[in-house]
């Protein structure tokens, strides 16, 4: 069945809940149907007779100029419709926000005529909602904020909240203009990481957090990004999110990591500690004559395992590793890590044979273990260790080291995967 132009106009009108109105540009005569009294709690003829004034006193007086505004950006031609969202008095007494929308056409028998014909919606809960997610926004303690990246890799701030301007020294609106105005914020040496970051939870759409410094002037501040990634149809990645300024928090973390004495990723002791101990080994040898020894380990080809396996995958056979070693030596050994892929045991009351034993020891346990990477594929690891104990010839702390050192690197020169041992280092060498 064939439905006439006019119900099925009514029936578009009706389901959309619109209110139509019509203006004679040139006489200022005005339509308005049915459904753009009830709007505002009239009958039409409650309204009659309808005039231009009708509109202007219904509506909010400071946004009659907004209208006129414009209407004269549409009749120049600098915009594509007449378009505005104006609040207009209810017969109750509130104020709504009515969507207004318009476009000039002739009306069939004159067509020197100037007709605007528009739409008016209720868009009052709408704004209400905005409004008070602008005020909840303006109250939160950070920038709230909806970031896109599409398939090309174009990316954009849909919505950013005012608070933009405080955390970042550029405006919501300047960063909506240009996305990378934000970024450009960004402290350099944390850019790479927190793209990285993006990237997985782009990969993974598991939730955002990445803690960074922005630089806005000569103020660096800390702030932690956290926001949940969701995929469109189109491919595209939207984020919704929240960046809070952790600045004092992240001081005092870094002047506790400062003080503390641990390593976090495999929770030995850290380089500090064990030079700290080192000392009083020294000394107490000094003293009592105890001889104590030293195990410097450095796996193998470490860069090749993150290069091949990932850096999760890295730090796992660090954290085993850390595990092996702990194993292997006594409770009164000072297990530490001292660097990326690098271990020192001090062993007291242990003298070179025996130190020299442990080494190996835990050379074959690590050597032994099979790693499964996150594809399913097994590989081994192995490590070079350079053995020292302390003698009378030795004078400083630096010293004992840098003998270890050279024995270590003897191992690796020597072809990885072997102990060696003071002494066969200074023949060798
Ligand atoms: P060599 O056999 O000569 O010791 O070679 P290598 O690759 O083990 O030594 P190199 O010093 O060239 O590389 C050490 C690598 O350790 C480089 C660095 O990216 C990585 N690394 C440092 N710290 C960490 C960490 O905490 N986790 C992971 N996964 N890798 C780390
Ligand atoms: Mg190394
Ligand atoms: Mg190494």
């Amino acid at each position: 069945m064939q439905l006439s132009a006019e119900t099925r106009l009514k029936a578009i009108l009706e389901g959309t809940g619109a209110g139509t109105w019509e203006l004679n540009l040139d006489t200022y005569e005005v339509i308005f149907n049915e459904r753009w009294a009830q709007m505002l709690g009239y009958t039409l003829d409650e309204l009659n007779p309808v005039s231009f004034e009708t509109w202007e006193r219904l509506c909010h007086p400071d946004d009659v100029r907004a209208a006129h505004l414009a209407l004269a950006d549409y009749l120049n031609g600098n915009s594509p419709q007449y378009e505005c969202v104006l609040r207009m008095r209810h017969r109750d007494g509130d104020w709504r926000y009515i969507h207004t929308r318009g476009t000039l056409f002739n009306h069939g028998d004159d067509p020197d005529s100037r007709w605007l014909m528009g739409t008016h919606l209720d868009v009052t809960e709408e704004k209400l909602v905005q409004n008070q997610l602008h005020r909840l926004a303006q109250s939160l303690p950070g920038v709230i904020y909806t970031y896109v990246v599409e398939p090309d890799g174009q990316f954009h701030f849909p919505y950013l909240s005012r608070k933009t301007e405080e955390f970042f020294g550029i405006s919501a609106e300047q960063a909506r203009a240009n996305p990378q105005l934000l970024f450009d914020t960004i402290h350099p040496d944390d850019l790479d990481r927190l793209q990285a970051s993006i990237d997985e939870s782009a990969r993974t759409l598991n939730e955002w957090v990445c803690d960074y410094r922005v630089v806005v002037g000569d103020q660096v501040q800390w702030v932690r990004g956290v926001s949940t990634p969701e995929q469109d149809l189109d491919g595209s990645i939207t984020w919704h999110g929240v960046i809070t300024n952790i600045d004092e928090r992240k001081r005092l973390e870094l002047e506790l990591q400062e003080l503390s004495i641990t390593d976090e990723l495999t929770g030995l002791y850290n380089r500090r500690y064990m030079l700290q101990r080192l000392e009083e080994l020294t000394a107490q040898q000094e003293r009592y004559g105890h001889p104590f020894s030293l195990i410097s380990l450095d796996i193998d080809f470490f860069k090749a395992i993150n290069d091949s396996w990932g850096h999760p995958m890295g730090d796992t056979v660090l954290r085993t590793f850390a595990e092996l070693i702990e194993h292997g030596t006594r409770k009164t050994d000072v297990v530490a890590r001292t660097g990326g892929e690098e271990f020192i045991v001090l062993m007291p009351n242990t003298r070179l044979d025996d130190a020299r034993h442990v080494a190996e020891a835990l050379r074959i346990a690590l050597e032994s273990e099979t790693f499964v990477s996150d594809e399913g594929e097994d590989f081994t690891v192995t490590l070079s260790a350079g053995v020292v104990s302390w003698s009378p010839g030795v004078a400083t702390v630096r010293e004992l080291l840098s003998q270890c050192d050279r024995s270590l690197y003897e191992a690796k020169r020597a072809g990885r995967n072997r102990v060696v041992i003071q002494g066969e280092a200074n023949q060798n060498a």
